[in-house]
């Protein structure tokens, strides 16, 4: 018999690729890996495990990937609701993170963030902000599984004060965080109104040479396209594509302005578009036009968006015995669409169970709601 780890018996395994259901089976983890999935007898015969686990009207799928988040922004939750994006942005979120944005608000914020996606079985998550160090640092103490942002803006934050420097600083956190295990880096433009041509095609350079992906919001608004044909006489998409970053590394957030020849040609060029409905719905920012998209043969991802637009990280949801899921007859139906994210009840990453019967393990509950409750205080003065 092999010694591994863990053993996770559960009443139905969902590995949604490959498609179907298994029940009654076991994945077998050893070391932070997967490293069977077999029938429940079975494993029993051919393992022993140090820690063996039943799951007796749960089921077991992999980790949810939130695929559009600005972490931190958690602590700026409820602050303006009902709004379009651009007021939203210019006379709301911008000036507070302005006064506000700092080290100690991404950490506070990114640990309230990880706290709500692990208690709704997100185990990895796609980020853009300010102090990406910061994001990356809490998300590695955590254990939990990220992709870095490096954001770029034309214009100055707390984080730094002109594209070139945002880009310096970008690089160097991808240096710094080249042998963390579970993290990884992209290049973040917020959005083709907020960067101009030159960090763009500086930008496509480095991507190709650093093998990075390039995550950008485009086409969130009709307005953003007027002003894109105002200003550049191009829609934003074009622009983009002229500067060399139509391409599989693109990931564009929300396309919800998209003709049918730019379908095509999203299609065409590989990229992928990362779908964030809460997040358009409540800005009114409009529809992604999802079906055709897939229909096309473009990659979509789901995202949430920040909390403050959304306004919950929540992915949907998974101990399916509760009210909320009975009669059960399919359960990947009723995870699709009955499942809350309240049922939730284990998370594992990396071999690592970071939720234990809705218990976070690796962050202080009752220490994040404290300084969530300073943060509102000194935000709301
Ligand atoms: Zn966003």
């Amino acid at each position: 018999m092999d010694k591994i780890d863990l053993l996770l018996h559960a009443r139905w395994i969902i590995p949604v690729e490959p498609a179907g259901v298994l029940e009654q089976h076991c994945v077998a983890v050893h070391q932070g890996r997967i490293v069977a999935l077999l029938p429940g007898a079975e494993a029993e015969t051919r393992y022993r495990a140090a820690e063996t686990l039943h799951l007796p009207d749960h089921a077991l799928i992999p980790g949810l990937i939130n695929a559009h988040t600005h972490a931190a922004m958690s602590l700026l939750r409820g602050l303006a609701d009902d709004l379009p994006l651009m007021e939203w942005l210019n006379q709301h979120i911008w000036p507070a993170e302005t006064a506000r944005a700092s080290p100690e608000f991404v950490h506070d914020g990114t640990e309230l963030a990880i706290a709500e996606m692990l208690r709704g079985g997100v185990t990895c998550f796609n980020d853009m902000y300010y102090f990406p160090d910061e994001t990356a640092r809490v998300a590695a103490r955590c254990g939990m599984r990220a992709n870095v942002g490096l954001i770029v803006l034309d214009f100055p934050t707390a984080w730094a004060s002109n594209a070139d420097e945002y880009l310096h600083k970008g690089i160097a956190l991808h240096d710094a965080l080249r042998d963390e295990p579970l993290l990884s880096v992209s290049f973040a433009p917020h959005a083709p109104y907020t960067v101009s041509d030159a960090p763009l095609r500086k930008i496509v350079t480095y991507a190709e040479e650093l093998n990075l992906q390039i995550h950008m919001h485009v086409h969130e608004t009709a307005d953003e396209v007027r002003q894109g044909l105002e200003k550049y006489g191009t829609r934003p998409l074009q622009r983009l594509k002229e500067l060399g970053l139509l391409s599989p590394s693109l990931m564009a957030v929300h396309m919800t302005q998209l003709t049918d020849e730019e379908i095509a040609q999203v299609a065409q060029s590989g990229a992928h578009v990362l779908h964030c409905p809460e997040s358009n719905l409540k800005l009114a920012s409009g529809f992604c036009p999802v079906a055709r998209l897939i229909q096309a043969g473009v990659n979509v991802a789901i995202g949430t968006d920040g909390a403050a637009s959304n306004n919950e990280l929540d992915m949907f949801a998974v101990r399916l015995g509760a009210i909320e899921t009975q009669p059960l007859y399919d359960p990947v139906s009723q995870l699709v669409y009955a499942a809350g994210r309240h049922q939730v009840t284990d998370v594992w990453v990396a071999g690592q169970r970071l939720l234990h019967e809705r218990k976070l393990t690796t962050l202080d509950e009752q220490a994040v709601l404290a300084r969530a409750l300073e943060w509102r205080d000194k935000i709301r003065t």
